[in-house]
């Protein structure tokens, strides 16, 4: 079957390069080990940075079907509370079999030919071409791997899917929505080491978790029975648990995000924010870069123009997370990390400068170095008081 893109995976990286391209003329495959809908294991925030994406993208506008907004925000660091706003930016909690379904249909409306559920045997690389255990043989001038933080393509590419040691790890359950009374979003940043704890509200139901960069949370078990402890006491000591782990690759992203005419997008190309966990938003947005470039380079007769193109649309993308990983190494660092809390409570625009970073309001490319010398300077004044 000839196409002139095939697209791996249908979550919102690729969903997102499918309906760039459809949309500009090409045929699509777009290809999913799973029927849609299907379940993925996230938190569901839906930052204002995601919301922008979703419109430019998708054409897709915040509807209470799909999305529960919450402005009630509470920061916490081992269960105390350091930080928090009655009035934080507007967030979005959503659950993403629908939420991935709807981006999934919104490809298939642009032209997209879905092949799905589908058992891929064999990804060529070089060609490229797919077989998938059906027999029947995709091929096309150029592949965008988007199959997630376990990418079958980067395997082919690379030989791994992703460096074990820099990636992170995950456990959510879902819990009862009477559990708490209003839609108040937490994060808790003493839930795990190099990452966090987080309770959001959805429509019918919580999701709880904790997640973290994995080789630093050898039992992130224990990270998560104690977070769900402070929440849910019957539940953690029933034993009971029904807790799901998968990983995400918290800011270690590919330098070279794929090779020759193989794109990778999203969680295979490592574009998690670090500090935040905030996947959707970089997911969608390199797809669609992705998915740009393709279209570029194929109507210029050159395909191997797509990989240069995307590179550098990625640059911005890069940045953020270089930024990010700077920060998250200083405020997670041994020395500083027991004394961020107290720093956080004494500098609330600390904690609102990480709404405005979830709410999209700000990257951090905005931070700049004044603010960023604030940061170390207001993380010394705890540091030193605390040493008299
Ligand atoms: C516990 C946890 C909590 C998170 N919470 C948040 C959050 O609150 N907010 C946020 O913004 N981000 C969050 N993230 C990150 C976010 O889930 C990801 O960054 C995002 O889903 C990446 O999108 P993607 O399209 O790249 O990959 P995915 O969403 O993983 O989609 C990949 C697709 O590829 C398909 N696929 C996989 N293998 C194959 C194969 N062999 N053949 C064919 N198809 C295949 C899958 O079925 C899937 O449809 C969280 C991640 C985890 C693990």
């Amino acid at each position: 079957m000839h196409h002139d893109l095939i697209v791996i995976g249908s979550g919102p990286a690729g969903a997102a390069a499918a309906r760039v391209a459809a949309l500009a003329g090409l045929r699509v495959a777009l290809v999913d080990k799973s029927a849609f809908p299907r379940d993925k294991l996230c938190g569901g925030g839906v930052t204002g940075r995601s919301m922008r994406y979703l419109a430019e993208i998708f054409d897709l506008a915040p509807t209470p079907d799909l999305f529960l907004p919450t402005n009630q925000f509470r920061l916490a660091f081992e269960g105390r509370r350091i930080g928090g706003q009655d009035d934080a930016p507007t967030l979005h909690m959503t659950m993403r079999h629908a939420f991935d379904a709807e981006l999934h249909a919104r490809a298939v409306a642009a032209g997209a030919d879905v092949i799905a559920p589908a058992r891929i045997t064999a990804i060529d690389t070089g060609s490229p071409t797919v077989t998938l255990a059906d027999g029947r043989v995709l091929q096309a001038p150029v592949m965008i791997g988007a199959d997630g933080a376990n990418s079958g393509v980067a395997r082919a590419l690379f030989g791994r899917p992703f460096d074990p040691a820099q990636i992170g790890f995950g456990l959510e359950i879902e819990l009862d929505r009477d559990l708490t009374p209003d839609n108040t979003t937490e994060i808790d940043l003493g839930a795990a080491n190099w990452g966090y704890g987080w309770v959001f509200p959805k429509n019918g139901s919580i999701t709880l978790g904790v997640g973290g960069v994995h080789l630093r949370n050898p039992d992130m078990k224990a990270h998560f029975t104690r977070y769900l402890h402070q929440h849910a006491p019957h539940l953690a000591d029933s034993g009971k648990l029904r807790c799901k782990g998968a990983f995400l690759p918290f800011g270690a992203y590919r330098k070279e995000p794929g090779r020759g005419s193989v794109l990778l997008a999203g969680d295979s190309a490592g574009l998690v924010d670090p500090i935040t966990g905030e996947g959707i938003a970089w997911a969608m947005k390199s797809g669609a870069y992705a998915g740009q470039a393709v279209v570029a380079a194929l109507s210029a007769g050159r395909p191997d123009r797509a990989m240069p193109l995307y590179r550098a649309e990625l640059r911005y993308i890069h940045r953020e997370m270089d930024a990010a990983r700077r920060i998250r190494a200083l405020i997670y660092s041994r020395p500083v990390r027991p004394h961020f809390p107290r720093a956080v409570q004494r500098h609330p625009a600390m904690s609102r400068g990480y709404l405005r970073l979830l709410a999209g309001e700000m990257d951090y490319a905005d931070l700049g170095p004044k603010v960023l010398l604030r940061l170390i300077r207001n993380l010394g004044g705890s540091m030193l008081r605390r040493a008299r």
